[in-house]
């Protein structure tokens, strides 16, 4: 074994090797970094053989170097892989937490790139050649969907919420009913959110009712914020009674300087509604009724980039504006792209509304479902007969904790391997192919929900079920 370590070859005898310069422009990597692979190759070789485990070739063949420059490009291929990989979800959720909630259009991710690449006017007024403001490059077209006099974007919702009880309410009382003291995603709860912001909790009803003498009760001189939270995660069902926010709106304005504040979560901007799916007002509709601020996320109905948007009085927006705390939480010039973009598609109105995912998927008709499904089926059987497969009714969720009672129906192709279980081809598709598939498993058939699939995946997806 001693006679083995002698043979391992010397770092520069490798650097001179015909295999070097080769392995150096397929992997894209310098002269130093390369040589740094080979040395830990080398050791790694080294402390193997030492330690018995070497079942490599002998040192001193042309073999061993063939295996270390193989160690070395496994090695290097690795590390200079992403972590963070594109995924096809085809679980049907469209706003998936783990898969990374809203994918966004063409024209915000055109946006994104135009300028991620390039300077911009991010904070510079070109007209007079000044030193402008990040927050006015979305305000009007917030302002213009959904009618509020001002608004400010920070880096999420969460952000928004704890901006607006620090600035607004450090010290003072905010009224709550206690059925909206949820918690959000598991780590989001906003009685801590209210307590990190210095501002004092007052909980008013019960879990399951709530009246407006109980608001009545709580109201006192150190009150700041009536507020409510929509509870788009969970839905109380039975014995409950909650007041409904124009009566909460009216109530708050009785009082002189107590502010009405609705964190509505999910903030669609499109009326969903009118499509049939779930109950989720839209964020105009609490502006009309009065709202003095309002806050919601960038990347769940709206469909675009992770932001907490801000809108409401221009008196109390300024406020916020100005608080040291909006540095803390001000979003970054890739997020204000993909927001703009998201956001004119809005503007553009019912086309361009459809151009955003989110909502395209969730406006997917089971007819087209129904077909598309039926072609994928007839095109993966017509190429493989490792398959059984067949359509089956089922539903799609939201996701994102936005409306988990709403099931939308949808079509499932439903998989079944002729060597695998639906376990190990779930786990193949996961991490073996490229981009991974992520989809749902019931009692031993690989379920594929095409909602969330988009016309270009279905080849990617194909490709990865035939190459099994
Ligand atoms: C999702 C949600 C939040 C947190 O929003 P993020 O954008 O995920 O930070 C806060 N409040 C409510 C009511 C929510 O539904």
């Amino acid at each position: 074994m001693r006679d083995w370590l002698h043979h391992i070859p010397a770092v520069h005898e490798l650097q001179g090797h015909e295999q070097f310069p080769i392995l150096m422009e397929e992997m894209d990597v310098d002269f130093t970094k390369l040589t740094q692979q080979i040395k830990d190759a080398l050791n790694l070789a080294r402390a193997s053989i030492l330690n018995g485990s070497w079942h490599g070739a002998i040192p001193g063949s042309d073999e061993f170097i063939y295996e270390i420059f193989q160690l070395v490009k496994s090695s290097t291929a690795k590390q200079l892989d992403y972590t963070l990989k594109r995924v096809i979800n085809a679980t049907g959720t469209i706003l998936h937490t783990n898969l990374g909630r809203a994918r966004l259009s063409d024209k915000a991710v055109l946006h994104v790139l135009e300028i991620a690449q390039n300077y911009s006017n991010l904070e510079y007024k070109l007209l007079e050649g000044e030193r402008g403001s990040r927050h006015s490059h979305v305000e009007s077209l917030i302002k213009e969907l959904t009618g509020a006099e001002a608004a400010m974007v920070v880096n999420n919702n969460a952000a928004a919420v704890y901006l607006v009880l620090r600035a607004l309410a450090s010290g003072k009382e905010v009224i709550v009913s206690r059925g909206q003291l949820v918690e959000i995603g598991g780590s989001f709860r906003i009685s801590s959110i209210m307590e990190e912001s210095g501002a004092r909790l007052v909980e008013v009803g019960t879990t399951n009712k709530t009246h407006l003498y109980d608001y009545e009760q709580a109201m006192s001189q150190e009150t700041a914020i009536v507020m409510k939270v929509h509870t788009s995660n969970f839905k109380m069902i039975g014995f409950t009674e909650s007041i409904n926010t124009h009566e909460l709106i009216q109530f708050t304005q009785r009082f002189e300087n107590v502010i009405f504040y609705e964190d509505l979560g999910s903030g669609a901007l499109y009326d969903l509604q009118k499509v049939g799916i779930g109950e989720e007002p839209v964020v105009r509709d609490i502006i009309d009724a009065g709202a003095d601020i309002v806050t919601f996320s960038g990347d769940k109905l709206l469909g675009g980039p992770q932001a907490g948007i801000i809108a409401g009085k221009k008196k109390l927006i300024d406020c916020l504006k100005k608080h040291q705390l909006a540095r803390v939480v001000r979003v970054d010039k890739m997020t204000l792209a993909a927001l703009e973009g998201t956001l004119i598609d809005y503007v553009r109105g019912e086309q361009g509304v459809k151009s955003i995912p989110a909502i395209r998927d969730l406006c997917q008709s089971v007819d087209v479902l129904e077909s598309r499904s039926a072609h994928f089926i007839g095109k993966l059987l017509g190429l493989s007969s490792d398959y059984q497969a067949r359509t089956v009714s089922g539903t799609s969720q939201v996701g994102g904790g936005t409306m988990p009672e709403v099931e939308i129906p949808t079509v499932i192709i439903a998989l079944k391997h002729r060597l695998f279980t639906a376990e190990q081809l779930a786990k193949k598709l996961r991490a073996d192919t490229q981009p991974a598939i992520v989809a749902r498993i019931q009692k031993d058939e690989y379920l594929i929900d095409l909602r969330t699939v988009s016309i270009e995946e279905e080849d990617l997806l194909l490709k990865a079920l035939l190459q099994l």
